[in-house]
């Protein structure tokens, strides 16, 4: 995005948020008029009172923004803090601290963690450039994207732009309605004037739209020009003025309808003009009181063509306001449809304007004869969503003592609705499962980060207390290459992701798999409970191999096939309800230890035990194919994409042995991704799976 002359930007992560970006950084190289609309909100915000109290101005060089904590409702604190982030910004930037202003958006009612703004300037400073969409990024909370606007304009002979980003989501309605914006320009305008430009602005703007009926404590809008463009000093009242506040209309309204398209769980834009009414007032406060009404937003969401709904809303208002108006006498127009005109209904065909209402915008129209006055609104539909991400915001993150702001997932936050549901559907499936026999190949990620580790530990000791019947066959991944590589045996060889191995190599990979990954995870997994058991391939003869013969006969080296699996020992294990934690190597007829691909072990092991189910924990979030996932294939469909080369490498002996488990009678195969915790939980125990389920047909 083209941003004006002498502004740099930033965004960075200082840890108010668990791991996104938070705090954003505007810079001028030159000094600014500045100027700032705020919410009329009588709690508003400790940065909001001070920026209101010191706009419009002239000086201002930069302007310090933080997510994740509103630092609002705080006490008189609130304000010295503010003072402290802006001093440590301006010290950083070496400008005068009073040229720094502040913005919060996030939790209310926790106190700012200002250290870790104080000892984050110096980075926030050295990270400016030109990419403004990264402080676009750090103002974000449940905002799904960011939103960025810009213009290019002329005034006399100078070639200006402006570019300005803000942030939205939940908590907006009409006196500003905004949350946080931030508008840059390089023209030269004085600070009344800018300020009476952008109080223009906002009237047919910010001011239009209406998310969720409630009005934030932190609604700011700020406005920064710089004067590079070098054009004469912007005055009130002249022809120059009345572009400025165009223009800065123009990226307001663009940046207002991003804010709406994206409000809190919002599926649709919703927009509504109303217009022919007698007064602006009546028109502006109409168009709101539609686009805000809960009943008219749940219609929009289900695509109910439910008008009756916009004339209540509107009847409600104009009775309220006792104005000389009459919902009767106006047409309405949904989608384009004139649904209620002359007094009467016109009978639209509601199948065909249902359809119209799917699209991911819905405009109604609202018009009278009686006036001149138009204006428009925008807000969102209603979905389930939004009560979801609003009615878990402050219970699902939690403050740390230094004021850090993290998610706090545990059900005990959740409603008792929620719990409720979850709890009855969760012990349903538990249930289903009981004595439900699961093969579980762990490998890629979920073996080597320390977190996901312990989450799959937890995973398995759930299953087993739930009465699965889990059986875990690990691969060796990562760390085999790691010690061949220590012990100076070069680099592993891997073909369709079967590693070539070579006599010497083998001892290494028996050391590897049995004596170190499977006793930690052995033990990782008896922390908690005593049932884990591991056993190497070759206890018990438990996985008999010959060796392998590579495509076209190539030589693998000592990789094996698994001739016959031991059942009888898994069996003794499982009835005793003991996991059993299997490290893939196999013992040849000439007892040779052999280097078997995990995927193919797990596949056997499957067969033998009649499991119902086989589970592959990888690095993908299943099959992929153009980069999306696919959630359900036949296997006939599999071979073919081997064949086509939409799987390959380590995938294909994945798939190979998916193939094999099917074949050998096993119900269900999945591919899910390990590096998400507890996916095992989620594949076994919710309706929709993760991952890629494989079926015979
Ligand atoms: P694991 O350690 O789980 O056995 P591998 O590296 O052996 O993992 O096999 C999985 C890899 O296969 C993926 O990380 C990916 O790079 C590769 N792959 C190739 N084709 C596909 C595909 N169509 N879908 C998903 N993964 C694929
Ligand atoms: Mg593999």
């Amino acid at each position: 995005m083209k941003t004006p002359r002498g502004f740099s930007y930033a965004g960075i992560h200082c840890g108010i948020k668990a791991a996104r970006k938070d705090v954003a950084l505007v810079f001028s190289e030159a000094p600014c008029s500045a100027a700032g609309c705020f919410t009329v909100n009588a709690s508003r915000a400790a940065p909001v009172r001070d920026a209101e109290r010191r706009l419009p101005a002239a000086g201002v060089r930069a302007i310090v923004a933080n997510s994740g904590n509103a630092n609002a409702l705080v006490g008189p604190e609130g304000e010295r803090d503010v003072r402290e982030v802006c001093g440590a910004v301006a010290r950083a930037l070496g400008v005068d601290p009073a040229g720094v202003l502040a913005a919060s958006t996030g939790v209310i009612g926790v106190r700012l963690p200002v250290q870790k703004l104080v000892s984050c300037a110096p980075a926030l400073s050295a990270a400016r450039g030109t990419a403004i969409e990264l402080a676009a990024e750090a103002v974000m909370t449940t905002d799904t994207r960011p939103k960025l606007a810009s213009r290019t304009l002329r005034v006399g002979d100078a070639e200006a732009s402006i570019a300005a980003f803000a942030k939205g989501s939940g908590m907006m309605a009409p006196e500003l309605a905004t949350v946080l914006a931030f508008i840059t320009t390089d023209l030269a305008v004085t600070p009344p004037a800018l300020q009476s430009a952008l109080a223009q602005a906002m009237r047919a703007s910010f001011d239009m739209i209406n998310i969720d009926g409630d009005m934030s404590t932190n609604d700011a809008v700020f406005a920064l020009a710089n004067g590079l463009a070098a054009n004469a000093p912007i005055e009130e009242g002249t022809p120059e003025h009345a572009l400025l506040a165009e223009a800065l209309e123009a990226v307001c309204v663009e940046l207002a309808r991003q804010i709406a398209e994206d409000g809190d769980g919002a599926t649709k834009l919703l927009v509504v003009h109303v217009s022919g009414a007698p007064t602006s007032e009546m028109a502006r406060e109409l168009a709101r009181v539609v686009a805000g009404s809960n009943l008219v937003k749940a219609a929009v969401f289900g695509a109910d063509p439910n008008w009756g709904r916009v004339l209540m809303a509107v009847g409600a208002r104009v009775g309220s306001r006792r104005w000389a108006l009459d919902p009767e006498r106006a047409s309405v127009h949904v989608q384009g449809v004139c649904v209620y005109a002359d007094g009467a209904p016109t009978g639209a065909d509601p199948t065909a304007l249902r359809a119209k209402m799917r699209e991911p915008q819905v405009t109604i129209d609202v018009g009278w004869t009686d006036g001149k006055a138009a204006a428009t609104a925008w807000g969102c539909d209603l979905s389930y969503d939004y009560v979801k991400i609003n009615a878990d915001y402050t219970s699902l993150t939690h403050a740390s003592p230094d004021g850090t702001i993290a998610r706090d997932d545990r059900l005990t936050n959740y409603s008792p609705g929620f719990k409720r549901a979850l709890l009855v559907e969760a012990l349903s499936y538990i249930a289903r499962f009981t004595n439900t026999r699961a093969v579980i190949k762990y490998g890629g990620a979920a073996m080597v980060k320390d977190s996901l580790k312990a989450s799959f530990a937890n995973d398995i000791n759930l299953l087993r207390s739930a009465g699965l019947l889990p059986v875990v066959v690990h691969g060796g991944g990562p760390e085999i290459t790691d010690t061949m590589q220590k012990l100076g045996h070069g680099r592993s060889e891997f073909v369709d992701g079967v590693r070539v191995t070579g006599r010497d190599d083998v001892k290494v990979v028996e050391m590897v798999l049995t004596g170190k990954i499977n006793t930690e995870l052995v033990s990782l997994l008896n922390q908690s409970s005593a049932h884990a058991v591991g056993v190497s391939g070759k206890d018990a003869g438990l996985l008999r191999a010959r060796k392998l013969v590579g495509e076209g006969g190539r030589d693998l080296g000592m990789v094996g096939e698994v001739t016959h699996v031991n059942r009888d020992l898994l069996e003794v294990l499982l009835e005793k309800k003991y996991v059993p934690v299997v490290s893939p190597v196999g013992l040849g007829e000439d007892g040779e230890g052999y280097n078997i691909n995990a995927d193919a072990a797990a596949a056997e092991i499957a067969i033998a035990l009649r499991a119902e189910k086989l589970i592959y924990l990888t690095d993908v979030p299943g099959i992929l194919e153009n980069g999306e996932l696919v959630s359900e294939i036949a296997a006939s469909e599999l071979v073919r994409k081997i064949a086509d080369g939409t799987i390959k490498g380590g995938m294909v002996a994945k798939t190979k042995s998916v193939l094999r488990a099917i074949e050998g009678g096993v119900a269900s195969v999945h591919i899910i991704d390990g590096r998400t915790p507890h996916s095992v939980i989620a594949e076994l125990f919710t309706d929709r799976g993760v991952g890629t389920l494989v079926k015979r047909e």
